[in-house]
């Protein structure tokens, strides 16, 4: 069963992709990630990326869909099946994507504007282990891992995070339209396991 992830900035996508891949055992996999791997192996179509990225040009989709249509194919991929984060962002990588594997499902979680301003006032990173943490849930200064000085970080301003929200609608909006007839959406703004239980008895009906 292969699905995309969709969702905007702190409503969770990567807490309830690391609970499938614990308990489904799908490969979660991001566009970014592959394009280091292919990188660092000296692929090909690794080479290829890194001349485009070199100058600081977009890597085309032929480039970008053939590295993620060689790693489908790998037999990790092929058990449970594998969860797209972040790909694709486009209708024309979408369509380029249904001609190399069945997408069955895409997860759209949903946050209310307000919850997402809150999150992200809230927001604070560790200066040394880089580990995150949010005031509503943790109120000391300091890391828990580490005991390093917790700092707010530049891009988790509102100004940003609205330039961000605004890109992330221009992109995810064509996309529900594309994948309606099998959308399933989840309210994101309670906590992780409030958002995860939908998802896997979802997957838990679908999986049989
Ligand atoms: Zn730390």
């Amino acid at each position: 069963m292969n699905i995309i992830l969709l969702g905007p900035q702190f409503s969770g996508k990567g807490t309830l992709a690391r609970q499938m891949v614990r308990d489904f055992g799908f490969v979660q996999i991001s566009l970014g990630d592959l394009f280091r791997e292919n990188i660092q192996k000296g692929t090909e179509l690794g080479k290829l990326a890194q001349g485009y990225m070199n100058q600081g040009i977009l890597v085309p989709n032929e480039v970008s869909m053939k590295i993620l249509e060689e790693r489908i194919k790998e037999d990790d991929c092929q058990k449970t099946g594998v969860i797209l984060d972040g790909v694709p962002r486009t209708i024309e990588q979408a369509e380029i994507l249904s001609k190399f594997m069945n997408i069955d499902a895409v997860i759209l979680l949903t946050l209310p504007r307000e919850e997402i301003m809150r999150r992200c006032e809230g927001r604070r990173t560790c200066s040394k282990c880089g580990e995150i943490y949010n005031t509503s849930f943790y109120d000391k200064d300091t890391c828990k891992e580490c005991g390093a000085p917790l700092f707010r970080r530049d891009d988790d301003n509102p100004e940003s995070i609205k330039t961000r929200l605004e890109v992330y609608d221009k992109m995810t909006t064509p996309l529900i339209n594309f994948y309606a007839d099998r959308l399933f959406e989840v309210d994101s703004s309670k906590t992780s396991a409030d958002t995860y239980e939908p998802v896997k008895n979802f997957l838990k009906e679908h999986l049989k």
